[in-house]
């Protein structure tokens, strides 16, 4: 299932279940905008689909580059919105998306297309740009009564194919899925005007956060030339939700040329790579190397290396290894690896290692490595993760425990690390603590109903301190009213 379709998912459901009753009666969610708290709903209803799916990148050294370019961005706005989330979703059209309730997602194929780190702080300004300026909120809520309701009246037809079982009824329920997503996604499609604005925020963003403002217009009209000549399969799903015209392009090279409008941004050179930041080129680096089959990953990678004729760009040689230990060659990823651990080392070269050694069970040598560069490289939530889950691996979870007992003190976002203390918990047989460490990463991926339910179990256990019970007990307490608040609001919404 790529993005598109999981961003299209929820709002089919919400009109067949409005339609499972006959036509619904649709209230007022036409009449009125999105109140912040709906919006959230819907959005934490999709990117609960999407935290799932396998497409969802979930690797801590790409979420946090591109949530640090994201943050940035934002930062320059006039009003920065701190609750909005970027992700990466492995997917091989070129394509990224603003859902609202503030979270912004970007195909792997399109951060790969990207030949400067401008030109993908271009895509994510823009994207920021449409959550700022409430561009979707304002479509789903500009939907009109009759257009809710011939989508209802659909669902229903389909319900009651699907009823009919044949072959032909499963071939009318496909016919009419798709008619009615296209319904849907014609409306959710950005209107020009919306386009235009979110190009103008955008660089203006870019601008103030010291990008290169020519990336945004170079890559957009890359994007459309390269539709034209289908260099690319995936261009068009880009170019199909946010309307590119050549007027756009234009529009944007006026605003970048001419004074008044936005600086002209003579001190960047353009040459490729000038001023990227080595994050932005190990990042692409490793979803190149991760794109296709293994196999076709160490050609991709091999075939950089072999274009690259006086140096060997470090990002493509990292990619190399990536993508030998994905092709299951240990010994040459160690190999191709090690020259760049020697001096001065990164992160993610110290967390290759360990992976590296660790697929080869030796635990004790990746753990040492995973060791020293948690100590080294403290930022680094990859080396963490693997620092944590290595010591469980091995029966070590009081250690773990031990760790984290200190750690979430001041770090309370980590979803995976409250994951990694349930196991360590679940491993020295402390149930309560399990389950309520497993409600706080549930929370945090936002399955609030999961949540609570992990923690009611908790109160039901018996053995748990006064301190322990009480303390689930008050949580829980919290957690119930976020999730009366979000069913008031599906109410509203009526998806239920
Ligand atoms: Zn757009």
């Amino acid at each position: 299932m790529t993005a598109r379709n999981l961003f299209l998912a929820p709002l089919i459901t919400l009109a067949i279940s409005a339609g499972a009753q006959g036509l619904p009666d649709l209230g007022d969610v036409s009449s009125a905008t999105l109140s912040e708290s709906q919006e959230r709903t819907i959005g934490n209803r999709i990117m609960r689909d999407i935290r799932v799916d396998p497409a969802f990148v979930d690797d801590p050294e790409i979420a946090d580059y591109l949530t640090g370019l994201g943050t940035r961005l934002m930062a320059a706005a006039d009003i920065p919105r701190r609750d909005v989330d970027y992700f990466v979703v492995q997917d091989d059209t070129v394509n990224a998306f603003a859902m609202i309730g503030g979270h912004i997602g970007v195909h792997s194929a399109l951060f790969t297309l990207t030949q400067t780190e401008s030109e993908l702080a271009g895509v994510v300004a823009h994207e920021i740009a449409h959550i700022l300026q409430k561009h979707q909120a304002r479509s789903i809520a500009g939907q009109t009564r009759s257009q809710w309701a011939s989508l209802a009246a659909l669902a229903v037809a389909i319900l009651a194919s699907q009823k009919g079982g044949s072959q032909g009824s499963q071939v009318t329920e496909a016919a009419m899925t798709s008619a009615m997503a296209m319904q849907i996604q014609n409306q959710l499609d950005y209107t020009r005007e919306h386009e235009r604005e979110a190009d103008r925020v955008g660089l203006t963003l870019l601008e103030r956060a010291g990008f290169d403002t020519r990336g945004m217009a170079a890559f957009f009209e890359r994007m459309l030339r390269s539709n034209r000549l289908s260099e690319y399969k995936g261009a068009p799903s880009y170019l199909r939700t946010h309307p590119l015209t050549t007027e756009r392009i234009a529009d944007m090279q006026d605003r970048i040329e001419h004074p008044g409008g936005i600086p002209k941004a003579g001190v960047f050179s353009a040459a490729k790579g000038s001023y990227d930041s080595f994050e932005y080129r190990l990042v692409r680096a490793k979803l190149r190397a991760n794109a296709g089959s293994p196999s076709e990953g160490v050609a991709l990678m091999r075939a950089s290396l072999a274009d690259a004729t006086v140096v060997r760009p470090r990002e493509d040689v990292y990619g190399l290894a990536v993508a030998l230990r994905r092709a299951r060659d240990f010994a040459g990823a160690w190999n191709t690896l090690a020259p760049l651990r020697e001096g001065p080392s990164h992160p993610a070269f110290e967390r290759l290692a360990g992976q590296i050694l660790a697929d080869q069970k030796r635990d004790a040598e990746a753990l040492a490595i995973y060791k020293a560069g948690v100590k080294s490289f403290p930022e680094s939530r990859a080396l963490l993760h693997g620092y944590l889950d290595l010591l469980i691996q091995r029966g070590q979870p009081r250690d773990v425990l031990a760790d984290l007992d200190e750690r979430l003190r001041t770090t309370v976002d980590d979803v995976r690390l409250y994951e990694l203390q349930a196991r360590a918990y679940e491993a020295t047989g402390r149930p309560i603590a399990q389950h309520r460490a497993q409600a706080e990463a549930l929370y945090r991926r936002g399955n609030l109903q999961a949540a609570v339910q992990q923690l009611e179990t908790a109160i039901r256990m018996k053995g748990g301190d006064f301190y322990e019970t009480s303390s689930v007990e008050s949580r829980l307490r919290e957690l119930r009213t976020l999730l009366e608040n979000e069913r008031a609001a599906e109410k509203a919404l009526k998806i239920s």
